[in-house]
């Protein structure tokens, strides 16, 4: 049978059982999807990393001996929408049966099921084999479940995967989490060594991406972008992250710092959410450069690693269809509040934002703890509504597709899903931002104080928020302590903050 299958642009999976034999009857196509630019505004780089990534895959599909047919986004054939470009496609080639690989998006599969209805010919799906689980693997593991623990994920994760475990029930060294050793500022020392070196011109597909009027946010150099996008490349970088990350990984997950945007961070996300990697073959890579060098590389670190691979991603990506679409439209707090306009300049007094604005902006990229406790926190703690936030995350980092980048923030950011994801709000004062980086030295705020003029907005907006979502949250009992802080509170000091938290909250662009 003459058959189409579909390659979407975060499908770049070559293992995958589609590409182990050359067969005459299937033709592949990957397009340049003018609708997939469009979706949302997204950063230059996410752009040229995804058509650059894509290029190289139909390259090796076409180096393997496969049929494809590859649409670029300034092919005059390369009609606005997906499903449209393809139905040409098959009548063009008298295809007689469509396949595709099952998006990990909502929207796209609910395109593809739709255009599948529409077609006359014969249709099937494959999964993309690259996650640990399935879509539904969650929902079944916490069926009849009011609360959707992580945790208890996590281990079921480890003990079905065999992941650093003793035997079947035990974990190794008897601990299944050592969170509480992974809580360093970094002051310097030990030193970040230089990023590996994948750099490639893209001047000529910046200009194309220009041309066809696609609009973007953030920065470019047409002579450094550093991402990979392709699969040796993205291999290179799990051997660099193995060999001079992992040692401190854990140690400074949640560090922050003015002069270093990645610390001991792995950059792996853009490499496994294009597929380009997947999930278990950088655990297992890990695994085993550790196991040759415990005497240099402590378990934590390992751990610390292994627990956002199969732990976070995977459970955050089961929460996704778990509660999609219901989940999109999800807004505990009823927040409302358009998103400061500095969010997409970077020009804020307030340190820390600067930082985790400009960085983001200029490199498409900002860690975990600058996502959640910086930007995230600032957002929540002013009333933002979770669609502009939804919005901002979606654009702004190379790794953001919706499957990851909503329960991460409607979920854990915003809390805009009641706790369905996180047991309480991640929100907090200056201090904790003090605490893990050295953003506050150079601050036009001062993080110590609460009501002066040049207090810490954290500080008052955090206050705020407790007092004004007290009926909300005073029963959480994760929330308790901070519930008897604000209580014992005088009086006059905490209408003073919420009166400063309002006036930063209606005008957050004059701080
Ligand atoms: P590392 O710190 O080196 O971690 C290793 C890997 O673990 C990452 O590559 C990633 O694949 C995985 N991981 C870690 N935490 C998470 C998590 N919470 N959810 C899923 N995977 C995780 N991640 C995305 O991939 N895409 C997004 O769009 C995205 N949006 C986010 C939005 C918010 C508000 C927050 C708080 C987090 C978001 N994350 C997202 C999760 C996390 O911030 C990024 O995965 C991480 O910063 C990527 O950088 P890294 O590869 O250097 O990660
Ligand atoms: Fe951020 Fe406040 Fe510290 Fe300034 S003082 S960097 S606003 S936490």
């Amino acid at each position: 049978t003459k058959t189409l299958r579909l390659i979407l642009g975060d499908q770049l999976n070559s293992c995958h059982s589609w590409f182990q034999q050359v067969n005459p009857d299937v033709t592949y196509v990957m397009i340049e999807s003018h609708q997939e630019q469009e979706y949302v505004t997204h950063h230059i780089q996410k752009i040229v990393g995804f058509v650059l990534a894509m290029r190289s895959f139909g390259q090796t599909l076409t180096n393997r001996g496969h049929q494809l047919i590859y649409m670029r986004l300034d092919d005059p054939q390369n009609r606005s929408s997906l499903t449209d470009t393809i139905n040409s496609l098959i009548e063009a080639g008298g295809f007689e049966r469509f396949e595709y690989l099952l998006p990990d998006e909502y929207r796209l599969d609910l395109q593809l099921i739709n255009f599948c209805q529409s077609l006359k010919i014969a249709t099937g799906f494959r999964d993309t084999e690259h996650f640990y689980t399935q879509r539904d693997e969650m929902a079944l593991f916490f069926e009849g479940k009011s609360q959707y623990l992580m945790e208890s994920f996590y281990r079921y994760m480890r003990k079905k995967h065999g992941v650093l475990m003793l035997n079947d029930t035990k974990p190794i060294a008897g601990q299944w989490n050592f969170d509480k050793d992974n809580r360093n500022k970094w002051k310097g020392q030990p030193a970040i060594p230089e990023l590996p070196d994948l750099r490639k011109p893209v001047a000529q597909l910046i200009t194309m991406i220009n041309e066809q009027g696609i609009k973007t946010i953030g920065a470019i150099d047409p002579e450094d972008f550093n991402w990979p996008t392709n699969r040796a490349e993205g291999l290179e970088l799990l051997e660099y992250f193995c060999n001079y990350l992992l040692p401190h990984f854990g140690t400074y997950q949640d560090a922050m710092h003015t002069d270093q945007p990645f610390l001991f961070h792995s950059r792996l996300s853009f490499a496994l959410n294009l597929k380009i990697l997947s999930p278990k073959e950088v655990v297992d890579r890990v695994i085993d450069h550790w196991a040759d060098r415990k005497e240099d590389i402590d378990l934590a670190q390992v751990e610390g690693f292994v627990r956002q691979i199969i732990g976070w991603r995977e459970y955050i990506r089961g929460m996704y269809w778990l509660q999609m679409p219901d989940y999109e439209r999800k807004n505990f707090f009823k927040n409302d509040n358009p998103l400061p306009q500095f969010y997409w300049s970077g020009e804020t007094k307030m340190n820390c934002m600067k930082h985790a604005i400009s960085q983001s902006l200029d490199l498409g990229y900002a860690h975990h703890i600058q996502r959640l406790m910086v930007t995230g926190n600032f957002a929540l703690l002013s009333g933002v509504s979770p669609e502009k936030i939804d919005a901002w995350y979606l654009g702004i980092y190379t790794d953001a597709i919706q499957w990851v980048q909503l329960p991460n923030t409607r979920g854990m950011s915003q809390f805009a899903d009641g706790g369905l994801l996180a047991t309480k709000p991640y929100v907090s004062s200056g201090s904790y931002i003090n605490k893990m980086s050295n953003y506050c030295q150079g601050c036009a705020y001062n993080v110590k104080t609460k009501v002066e003029k040049d207090s810490c907005p954290f500080n008052s907006m955090y206050w705020n928020f407790l007092y004004q979502h007290r009926d909300k949250l005073a029963n959480n009992r994760r929330m308790s302590m901070m519930y008897r802080q604000l209580d014992k509170m005088d009086g006059q000091v905490l209408t003073q903050m919420v009166l400063r938290a309002q006036d930063i909250i209606e005008n957050p662009d004059a701080y």
